[in-house]
Formats: structure tokens, sequence, C-alpha cells
């Protein structure tokens, strides 16, 4: 398909049309797509939860799984995932079901491949700490079974090229205490819901925390005083001075403006030079310089 609006796909309701956009629901529907385009890399789409797509488009193919890769199934002592399976699916799975660890992913919207891309997960740990093993094929056609020592998990991310697409990944999740595993679940989704925005177009968070002792990036936020700062239809959130969102009709310049701003203040009163957690597409690289988006 031909110019397909990426706005609703994103949770910040933002973004210009995709050129050429595709849903694989299976692998053999996967590999046909990529044979179709060349075998030139895809942007691919998880659930938009952490994703700025520009105003003129996502700058190239963009990708979804679906049909078979929805799918997961709590296992004796894992879950096995397809990476377009919804995180609130998986976590909520292996509360029910008693099993230890996920809880580091207890409100935390996506799929597992994006939160595989993301290394989703709290400060102290993500999704890579659980992974037995993620599949992922590259846009040749060659297909590797990666465990954690050949991606390189960090905080907010890995080191793996982003042409690599996840398809499927097993997480470890053995039995635990039922009443502690429903604890400690209840306890950090209250936690979220109590400290963030969830009834609102946003990303989530938009910066890394900076390394410690460093002050967390919502506080430096606050400190220079952009809480609840407003470009066009965004605003930083009152509520979370480091979400921004979508209080209607936003432009991805309306926010990339609130960035440049923030990270350009926090760097003169403080010397820290925040780095973005959330992606872009369709972005020239001085803007993406601009916004310490370039590693
Ligand atoms: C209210 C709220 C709270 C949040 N809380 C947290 C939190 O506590 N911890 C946390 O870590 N994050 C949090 N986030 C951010 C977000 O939920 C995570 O980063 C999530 O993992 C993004 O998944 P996604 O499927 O939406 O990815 P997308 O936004 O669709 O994509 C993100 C990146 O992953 C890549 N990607 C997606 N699918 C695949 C795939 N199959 N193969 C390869 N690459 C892929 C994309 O190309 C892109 O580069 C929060 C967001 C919101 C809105």
């Amino acid at each position: 398909m031909r110019d397909v609006p990426l706005a609703e796909l994103s949770r910040w309701k933002i973004g210009g049309p995709a050129p050429a956009f595709a849903r694989a629901g299976s692998e053999r529907e996967l590999r046909e797509l990529l044979a179709e385009i060349g075998g030139q890399p895809v942007l691919v789409l998880g659930g938009g939860a952490n994703l700025l797509i520009s105003d003129d488009g996502p700058g190239g193919p963009v990708l979804m799984l679906d049909g078979e890769f929805k799918a997961f199934e709590v296992r004796e002592r894992s879950i096995h995932c397809g990476a377009a399976a919804p995180l609130s699916g998986v976590v909520q799975a292996a509360r029910r079901a008693g099993r230890e660890g996920l809880w580091m992913l207890e409100a935390v919207p996506g799929t597992v491949g994006g939160a595989l891309r993301m290394n989703a997960g709290t400060a102290e740990e993500g999704i890579w700490d659980r992974v037995l093993w993620a599949e992922a094929l590259w846009p040749d056609g060659r297909k590797e079974r990666l465990g954690r020592e050949d991606v390189g998990p960090r905080y907010r991310g890995i080191d793996l090229t982003p042409a690599a697409i996840f398809l499927w990944a097993e997480i470890s999740a053995p039995p635990g205490d039922a009443a502690r595993v429903e604890e400690e679940h209840g306890r950090r989704r209250e936690a979220k819901l109590a400290a963030q925005v969830y009834d609102q177009p946003t990303c989530g968070s938009t910066w890394k925390n900076p390394d410690p002792p460093a002050p967390s990036a919502w506080q430096l936020v606050d400190r220079v005083g952009m809480r609840g700062a407003c470009r066009g239809g965004a605003q930083i959130s009152p509520k979370h001075a480091n979400f921004i969102v979508n209080v209607g009709g936003a432009w991805a310049q309306d926010v990339i403006e609130l960035m440049v701003e923030t990270r350009r203040r926090v760097h003169e009163e403080t010397g820290i030079l925040l780095e973005p957690e959330i992606h872009f597409w369709g972005f020239p690289e001085e803007v993406l310089r601009e916004l310490g988006a370039l590693r």
C-alpha cells in the first residue's frame, strides 16, 4: 500500500504518511515482502509507543508484523512470544500464571519486538535480563537466534543493526510464589499509573535518565522551568515532566521544538546533555544531532 497515514498507529497520534506500508502475518509473507523490495531495510513499527514520526513521513517503507507474530504461549519455565504480541498480554499472562520476573514490564505499552529493540524495563532491569533467545531476520533473508551476549543490552537500547527484524523470543518466566508475584505486579502498576500519563497521547519518557549521581531527566526538565511548557498542540506534561503529551492537533515539529528548547536549557543551566529515549523516523541528520539522537 502507498501513502498510508501513520498517525493513528502511533501513541502520539503524530506522523506523516508512509510511502509504502505492509503487514506480514507469517514468516513466508515477510520474506516475500522483503524480496519484493529487493532486500532493502524496512522500518518496523510495533505499538508506536516510543516513536516520533516526522510530519513529512517516516522516510522509508514501513512494516508491521501481524497474524502469527501476535501469538504468545506460557510454557513450563518461559513464555514464547511473537514479536507483535502485546506486552500487556504477555505480562498479564505471566502475572495470572504466578510467573517470576516480568513485573519490570508492568504497564509498559507496546509490543515484544519494540521492547526487545528498546531493552524496555526499569532503570535497574531490562527485558534482555530475561530473554533466553530472540530470533531476528535481516532484509537479505539471513535469520539468526540471538542471546544476550550477541546484542549488548544497555539502558534503553541494544547494539544491534536497526535492519534486524525481531520475529520471536523466548522469555524466562519460572513459576514463583503466586502471592508475591501478584503483589509485585500490583505495586508497580499502581505506582506507574499514579506517576505517569495513561489518559493522553504520549510516548512515555522523552529523555533517558543521565548516569547517577546526576538528577533524573524529569528533575532536570523541572529545574529549567519547562514542566507544562507548550508548543502548538504539544505540552510537557504537568503531571510528569519527562512526558510530552499531544493535547490536540500536535505536529512532530511541535514536539521537536519542545525537545530542542529543553535540551538547550538543561545544558546551559546544568552542563548535562540529555539523550532522547524515543526513536525518530524521517528527520534530517542536523535535527537528530541537535536532539542528541545520533550515537
Ligand atoms: C505511558 C507509557 C509508559 C511507558 N513506560 C515505559 C517503561 O516503564 N519502561 C520502558 O522501557 N518503556 C516505557 N515506555 C515506552 C514504550 O512503551 C517502550 O519503549 C516499548 O518497548 C515500545 O514498544 P513498541 O512496540 O511500541 O515500539 P515502537 O514504538 O513501535 O518502536 C520502537 C523501536 O523499536 C523498533 N521495533 C519495533 N518492533 C520491532 C521488531 N519486531 N523488530 C525490530 N525492531 C522493532 C522500531 O523500529 C523502533 O525503532 C512507556 C510508554 C508509554 C506511552
